[in-house]
């Protein structure tokens, strides 16, 4: 309940934890005057160059100072920053506005950045849209140079929570972060970097909180603001009953967080007996401290995407090697899951040109790539087999559909552990596994599980190609359930195959990280799930809780239900889940 006087805004969740107290605006000032001329072309576009190579430098300069603080992962955003002030297509087209228009360096370099931005969020990824805002970041910098401005930022002059209709990274990776108690925007997107920053960080931030600047407004200065980074919740001007609920709730995440710690050493093992092993999902190596102190034995699913994604160019063998050996090292003896590139399709990557595709995650994603580019793959490979002189590696395949997509990943291994044999360079053993994240792959599980190390069950995507629904289509929520029986039943052909074979299966999904879903797995007979750092606490909580033949009884018995639904009433009178 919101005591009367505060004004609830609903907006996204973006970085975790809750916040009150005084805010403070960030307004982006820009220098661009509109209708701005020039009458020396080329000396203009000479600034030009000179002010982005100026702002690209200190970009890089940004970047040491963001990994010296120990963020190496959110360094990278500002390495690309200074690719983006020196990106030829976007200097060109301010060069082309200068010459042909004799527009001034500022308004072309605005204009420049805004229809570079514009091309980003017309190509409809959340991802890339996201990205617009760092384009339009660089815009203004370079802007600002060329007027002689210093560099749009805010000075904190006690703690307070940051507002603004978006927070360019730049800005977002200066900001004092000792005073800084949180931040909330207008626009922007989980996705954008200044959330990636948020979170990095360990601030609690809400984004999209349509109508907070115009409430902001309404209170006035010397108000106060609410966020809270789990709900999306925005209290502005919050009464007393509010700040004291939020209080309470922040020190309820405190004990909870001390709890989920103090209790990661205990096994994840049901009453009456059966282990399950709890593995981590990361997507960087950043990941890793986090999922260690939550008790993970070992990482299920690591999504290398991280390494590939926002460059002019793939990463070098040398990185990848580094960056897994990182990971693998820091869990040994337990395994590290490499799995290898899942892009294409939906998530395009510059240096890898492909066709628009009308369906693209029907189409040529991930290791579908292999017949086009091995280069990629095996690379990406003989990093992961270098990298496993630290540790124990296990490597899977992404979008695999057969046995012949198998006999391909293990041709690409083959060639990969082969070249650097000959070059007699230090390789360690690696278990080979593919996802199983497509029906057909299931069916015919028979054909080629028994000659892989291990099988993971993808549950995102195979709950979206079971269900032909597409897993980012927010209208399509009916259909997203993983207890769908469908699901289920090629839940349960695959263990059964799996066992006939004697390979291990684990789950990487999402739906591992569920404790009530986590719970039908173990009754199906998965006795591996990997899951997001922050749930393992609640799985293997509820593994603990719970009997395995009520489970088993449970599970097997909603294989023949009409519904998720139903699954969730008989989970409900059977196992009181
Ligand atoms: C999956 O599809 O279930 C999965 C774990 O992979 P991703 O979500 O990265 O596609
Ligand atoms: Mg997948």
């Amino acid at each position: 309940m919101t005591t009367q006087g505060a004004v609830r805004i609903r907006g996204v969740a973006a970085a975790p934890g809750t916040a009150h107290g005084p805010w403070v605006p960030f307004v982006r000032s820009s220098p661009a005057r509109p209708g701005g001329r020039t009458v020396e072309p080329d000396a203009e576009v000479a600034r030009v160059i000179s002010a982005a190579e100026a702002v690209a430098v200190a970009s890089e300069r940004l970047a040491d100072d963001v990994a010296r603080a120990g963020h190496a992962d959110e360094a990278k955003i500002f390495m690309a920053h200074a690719m983006i002030a020196r990106d030829p297509e976007l200097l060109d087209a301010a060069a082309i506005r200068i010459r042909t228009e004799h527009a001034d360096g500022i308004g072309a370099i605005g204009a420049a950045a805004s229809a570079v931005a514009d091309q980003l969020r017309a190509l409809r990824d959340e991802l890339l849209a996201a990205r617009a805002s760092d384009v339009i970041d660089i815009g203004d910098r370079i802007a600002r140079e060329l007027a002689g401005l210093p560099a749009a930022g805010i000075r904190l002059i006690e703690p307070a929570i940051v507002v603004a209709e978006d927070l360019p990274p730049s800005v977002t990776a200066t900001l004092r972060r000792d005073r800084l108690l949180g931040i909330a925007l207008e626009a922007s997107s989980p996705t954008a970097h200044a959330a990636i920053l948020a979170r990095a960080y360990g601030i609690p931030a809400v984004v999209g909180a349509t109508g907070l600047l115009a409430a902001l407004g309404a209170a006035g200065h010397g108000s106060a603001l609410a966020i809270d980074g789990e709900s999306g919740e925005v209290l502005v001007a919050p009464a007393k009953a509010d700040v004291e609920r939020y209080e309470a709730r922040a020190e309820v995440t405190r004990r909870a967080r001390d709890r989920d710690l103090d209790d990661a050493a205990l096994p994840a093992v049901t009453k009456d007996g059966t282990p399950v092993v709890l593995l981590a999902n990361i997507g960087s190596p950043d990941e890793v401290s986090g999922a260690v102190a939550l008790g993970a034995r070992g990482v299920g699913l690591f999504r290398t995407e991280f390494l590939f994604l926002e460059r002019a160019s793939p990463p070098s063998e040398d990185e990848q090697a580094d960056a897994y050996g990182r990971v693998i090292a820091a869990f040994a003896p337990h395994p590290v899951t490499i799995r290898l590139l899942d892009v294409g399709g939906d998530k395009p990557i510059p240096y890898l040109p492909l066709k628009a595709e009308d369906n693209p995650f029907l189409g040529v994603r991930a290791l579908r790539l292999a017949d086009r580019r091995p280069d990629i793959f095996v690379t990406q490979l003989r990093a992961c087999y270098r990298a496993a002189v630290a540790g124990r590696v296990k490597i899977m395949a992404p979008m695999v559909a057969d046995a012949g997509d198998a006999a391909t990943l293990r041709r690409l291994a083959d060639r990969a552990r082969e070249e650097l044999i000959a070059e007699g360079r230090p390789i360690g053993p690696a278990d080979i596994g593919v996802m199983l994240e497509i029906p057909s792959a299931i069916l015919t599980a028979d054909t080629y599980v028994r000659d892989l190390g291990f099988v993971s069950i993808g549950t995102n995507d195979l709950l979206q190609y079971t269900l032909a629904a597409d897993r980012g289509n927010p209208a399509l929520e009916r259909y997203r359930d993983s207890l769908h029986p469908a699901l289920l039943q090629l839940i349960r052909l695959a263990v059964e195959s799996a066992r006939r074979a004697g390979t291990e299966l684990s789950v990487c999904g999402e739906m591992a990280g569920d404790p009530v879903a986590a719970l039908v797995l173990v009754g199906l007979g998965v006795r591996v799930l990997s899951m997001a750092p922050s749930n393992l606490a609640n799985v293997r909580r509820a593994i603990r809780a719970a009997v395995r033949d009520d489970l088993e009884g449970a599970a097997m018995s909603s294989l023949g239900d009409a519904s998720a639904a139903d699954v969730r009433l008989r989970l409900r009178t059977r196992t009181q889940l």
